[in-house]
């Protein structure tokens, strides 16, 4: 039975590998896993003056803010839950590679990323931590746990053929697979729902090969106003995990707390459990509920990433005049314009048309005209001796003549009506990451 499905699924697979590439040997890692590498702008190459400047001190900052969160004010006897940050997106955007080695040096005991891909990226950068991959697609086939184990990657499950495949795909190893699996508690998105978790949970009881290491499950509404939904959560999540531990499963990891949950320790510490994934407040930026409502003593979190580049033309331009595509500024005085070469391709919102403001010698000048795809303009006229070869930061602080100022991933997802996590994951492959120690 087996066999036959497996048979009949890979036949489509070959015919469709025979258009471009010998189909893979009998036997063999069924379909192979292909990782498709997207190459980054290396700072090697950069000519053009923009860049993301990686500050890893800050990393490690927001790493030691977490793991205060992660001891505050706990219950008698139980120890602080494990802090695991979460790297998918290329790190939301910081550069998965450099950002794994800096948190591991720095102590870290595990990584959590989204996609098998990523998780094979960070082994390959010789990243030795335990690596949990979130996203739970292993390929139409689960082909892909096959690399999970090569990789020595751990999978989150949430269906009971994916525990029968890992099995089947770890006896041939000859190796125990670590599992975590997850469960659906309202985010209505990914995991085994109510009904579903007894067939997933006997399914791992009876697989000699597969060790259910973990029980995860994701909160909708960690940073809202209202905690009642994340409560509702929780209660959902501990009936599921009580579920398991009576059919004599032992996970060593039970877990469910994202960035907002970790900092909000007075309302919603028992999200805690024995682990927490954080992502966005690695990169300094506390989701809202979190920001309004973290205890001081947790410490401020400081932004990783600073995006900047340079003035590379002036011009100044009469009262009347108009500047950009669509003509969108029109100049109600004498104005001095500074063009920099950044744009929406670099991961700078077109929306922030005449409406976002950079930093030039330590203040705020607005943007104006339209954002175009590899050059923005700003109003320099209040900002005194600017000139060709300024510093501007569309990202992160400045210090100059004139001041010091930042700009948060908060404040441009506010004037654009988005959410941080998109202003940081839009900084595009253009733009080469370096990375600094303070
Ligand atoms: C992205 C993600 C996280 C981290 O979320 P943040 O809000 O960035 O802290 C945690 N768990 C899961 C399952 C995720 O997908």
């Amino acid at each position: 039975m087996v066999k036959a499905e497996r048979r009949m699924s890979q036949g489509p697979a070959r015919i469709a590998n025979s258009a471009e590439a010998p189909p893979p040997a009998a036997g063999s890692a069924d379909e192979a896993v292909r990782v498709a590498k997207p190459r980054r702008a290396a700072p090697e190459s950069a000519v053009r003056p923009t860049r993301a400047e990686i500050n890893l001190g800050a990393l490690r900052h927001n790493l030691r803010v977490l793991g205060r969160a992660a001891a505050f004010e706990l219950p008698a006897g139980r120890k602080p839950c494990e802090v695991w940050g979460v790297l998918k997106a290329d790190a939301y955007g910081h550069g998965a590679p450099a950002v794994a080695r800096t948190l591991e040096r720095a102590g870290m005991p595990g990584i959590c990323v989204a996609l098998l891909e990523e998780g094979i990226e960070l082994r390959g950068a010789g990243i030795r931590l335990p690596i949990l991959v979130m996203g739970g697609y292993y390929g139409p086939h689960d082909s892909g746990l096959e690399a999970v184990l090569e990789h020595r990657l751990v999978p989150v499950v949430y269906r009971r053929e994916q525990v029968e495949n890992l099995g089947r795909a770890a006896e041939r190893t000859g190796a125990t697979a670590s599992v975590h699996v997850k469960i659906d508690t309202g985010m209505g998105r990914l995991g085994a729902r109510a009904g579903e978790v007894d067939a997933i949970f006997e399914a791992l009881a009876r697989e000699p090969h597969v060790r259910l290491d973990g029980l995860m499950t994701h909160l909708a509404c960690a940073d809202g106003d209202d905690t009642a939904p994340t409560l509702a959560q929780l209660a959902a999540f501990d009936a599921a995990v009580g579920r398991a531990r009576s059919l004599g499963l032992r996970p060593r990891f039970v877990h469910a707390a994202n960035s907002a949950a970790l900092l909000r320790p007075v309302e919603l510490g028992e999200a805690r459990y024995d682990l927490a994934r954080p992502g966005i407040a690695l990169f300094g930026v506390a989701p809202p509920g979190a920001a309004a409502t973290s205890p001081g003593a947790l410490g401020e979190l400081r932004t990783v990433m600073r995006v900047r580049s340079e003035i590379v033309a002036l011009r100044t331009i009469a009262a009347g005049e108009r500047i950009g595509y669509g003509h969108l500024f029109e100049a109600r005085r004498t104005t001095h314009i500074a063009t920099v070469p950044i744009g929406y391709a670099d991961g700078i919102s077109r929306s922030l048309s005449n409406r976002g403001h950079v930093l030039v010698r330590g203040k705020r000048a607005p943007i104006v005209g339209a954002v175009s795809m590899d050059l923005t303009m700003i109003d320099v006229t209040d900002i005194e001796g600017a000139r060709l070869g300024d510093e501007i930061v569309v990202l992160g602080g400045q210090e100059g003549p004139l001041g010091q100022g930042v700009i948060r991933a908060e404040e441009v997802a506010d004037q654009i009506g988005c959410i941080p996590w998109e202003v940081l994951t839009a900084i595009s492959r253009r733009v080469p990451r370096f990375y600094r120690e303070p």
